[in-house]
């Protein structure tokens, strides 16, 4: 596939790309290491500056290297890199697009959001991991099925709206934030919190945080990067 170039694009092998490229391939195996992208899932990085992004083309993220990234632009259109667009690429461009504060988006077939996605009760922050959220949870997008068209990722983006998460019905979630390492730090603590929801469920109803108690939490808005750091650390000799 013939890669176009576009005025104030950085084209795929421009070296101002290299660490950005390295921490999404990084990304992508800690989701497959922490058991929660299994075969499926992409992790989606903007091009700085430019109506781009940089996602993993259609392979496991734990099969990512730098070499199976690829680029395209906000409409879906191929700017370089592996020639093969992951087949949910709409759920990267209309979200980046929707949401230019937005710097990282990650999909994720996770077993803990799907759980979620299908039951009448909501995913709740019940630990501070979660201060992410909302005290209601992150919001479900109904519509079943891959999302490979822009008319369905427009309307998940409208489900997300201004939020951190959305669950998608009985497919998974996707997540943004302002970086990669922030993206990968929620797609974990989400799945963590499904889970732990889960088990707390089991014996009853659960204390949820409030949105009072939340607000405390959010005052210290810093994200630090030593939840990033444990999870590159698991990784092992793998990087
Ligand atoms: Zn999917």
């Amino acid at each position: 596939m013939a890669s176009s170039s576009r005025a104030g694009m950085p084209a795929f092998d421009d070296p101002k790309l290299d660490a950005l490229k390295r921490t999404l391939v990084t990304a992508c195996h800690i989701l497959d290491r922490e058991g929660i992208a299994d075969g499926y899932g992409h992790v989606s990085a903007r091009v700085p500056g430019a109506a781009a992004f940089l996602t993993l083309a259609n392979v496991s993220p734990g099969c990512a290297t730098v070499e199976r990234l690829i680029m395209l632009d906000l409409e879906g259109r191929y700017l370089g890199g592996a020639e093969s667009p992951p087949n949910e690429w709409p759920i990267h461009a209309c979200i980046l697009k929707a949401r230019p504060e937005i710097m990282s988006v990650a999909h994720t077939h996770s077993k803990w959001s799907t759980i979620f996605s299908v039951l009448p009760i909501k995913l709740k922050p019940i630990h501070h991991y979660g201060k992410f959220l909302s005290a209601d949870g992150p919001p479900v997008y109904e519509g079943v099925g891959l999302v490979r068209t822009v008319e369905r990722g427009n309307e998940l983006a409208a489900v997300l709206g201004n939020g951190p998460a959305v669950l998608m019905r009985a497919h998974g979630d996707a997540v943004v934030g302002e970086s990669v390492e922030q993206v990968i730090e929620r797609t974990t603590r989400l799945a963590m919190l499904g889970e732990w929801n889960h088990l707390a469920l089991l014996h009853g109803e659960p204390k949820y945080l409030t949105a009072g108690e939340l607000e405390v939490y959010n005052a210290d808005q810093r994200f630090p990067m030593r939840g990033w750091e444990y999870f590159v650390s698991r990784l092992g000799g793998r990087r």
